[in-house]
C-alpha cells in the first residue's frame, strides 16, 4: 500500500471575527511546542480572515484554506471571490461542493467541477466535498450517490493536479452522529477504487478525508481507517485545544 501524508482540515463555517484569532495563536503555540504534528494542518477561516490566519503560518505551518471560490477569474460577480483572490491571501487550499453549498446555494456537481478547476488554474488544491443524505443511505444508494458526484464534480485534469476528496455524509456534519468503522471504510474503498479506475497511479495518492462529527473522542479511531487520509472538521476545529487533539490523533 502506497503511504499518504494526512491531512487535517478544519472548516470554520461562518465562525470567526478577528477575535478569533486568538483561536489561530493558541493553534500554533500547541503545534511549535508539542510534539511535531504528523499531518499536514489547514485552516479553512471566513475569507476576512484569511490572509491573517496565512500570515501566522510562516512560523506554526498552519496552511491556509479558503471555504468556496466562484468559477470565474474576476468579473461581475457581487459578494463572490475568485480562487485566485484566495490565492492572493495566502491560502493554498479551497473547499469546494460542500454539502451546505450544494443545499443552501443550490450547487450543482457541474458547478462544483467549475469551481474546482478554477481553484486549480489559480495553484490551489481544491478539497471536493461528497456525501450521501440520510434517505439516501436508509435506501441502500450511498455509495451510487457519491460515485455520481466524484464523476460530476472531480474534473478531468484530477490526475495531473492535487485534488483532495472529502467524504461528509450530511446527515453526519454537525449533528454528532457518524457512520460506523465499517461504513466509512467501505465508502473510502469504494472513493480510491473510484478514482483508481479513473485516473490511474495518482488515484492511488489522492487524499480521501473523513468529515461529519469528527471529534477529540472519535478521531483516533476514524483516522486509523483504511484509505483515510486525514479529516475535515466542523465544529471541533474551533477551539484549538479540541482540533489539536484531533491533529494529534494523526
Ligand atoms: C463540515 O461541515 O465540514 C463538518 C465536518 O462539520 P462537523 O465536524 O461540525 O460535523
Amino acid at each position: 500500500t502506497t503511504t499518504i501524508s494526512p491531512l487535517i482540515a478544519g472548516n470554520w463555517k461562518m465562525n470567526g471575527l478577528r477575535a478569533s484569532l486568538e483561536e489561530i495563536s493558541a493553534l500554533a503555540s500547541l503545534l511549535t511546542t508539542g510534539e511535531a504534528p504528523r499531518a499536514l494542518v489547514v485552516v479553512c477561516p471566513p475569507a476576512t480572515i484569511l490572509h491573517a490566519v496565512a500570515s501566522s503560518g510562516a512560523t506554526s505551518g498552519i496552511l491556509a484554506g479558503g471555504q468556496d471560490c466562484h468559477p470565474a477569474a474576476s468579473g461581475a460577480h457581487t459578494g463572490d471571490i475568485s480562487a485566485g483572490m484566495l490565492a492572493d491571501a495566502g491560502a493554498q487550499f479551497v473547499i469546494v461542493g460542500h454539502s451546505e453549498r450544494r443545499t443552501q446555494h443550490g450547487e450543482t456537481d457541474e458547478l462544483v467541477r467549475a469551481k474546482a478547476e478554477a481553484a486549480m488554474g489559480a495553484g490551489l488544491k481544491p478539497i471536493i466535498c461528497v456525501g450521501e443524505t440520510e434517505s439516501e443511505r436508509d435506501s441502500g444508494e450511498a455509495e451510487s450517490v457519491v460515485a455520481r458526484q466524484l464523476a460530476g464534480s472531480i474534473p478531468d485534469a484530477g490526475g495531473q493536479h492535487e485534488v483532495i476528496v472529502a467524504y461528509e455524509p450530511v446527515w453526519a456534519i454537525g449533528t454528532g452522529r457518524t457512520p460506523t468503522n465499517e461504513e466509512i471504510a467501505r465508502m473510502h474503498a469504494s472513493i480510491r477504487q473510484h478514482l483508481v479506475e479513473r485516473f490511474g497511479e495518482p488515484g492511488q495518492t489522492t487524499r480521501i478525508l473523513y468529515g461529519g462529527s469528527m471529534k477529540p473522542m472519535n478521531a483516533r479511531e476514524i483516522l486509523s481507517l483504511e484509505n483515510v487520509n486525514g479529516g475535515l472538521v466542523g465544529g471541533a476545529s474551533l477551539l484549538a485545544k479540541d482540533f489539536y487533539t484531533i491533529i494529534s490523533a494523526v
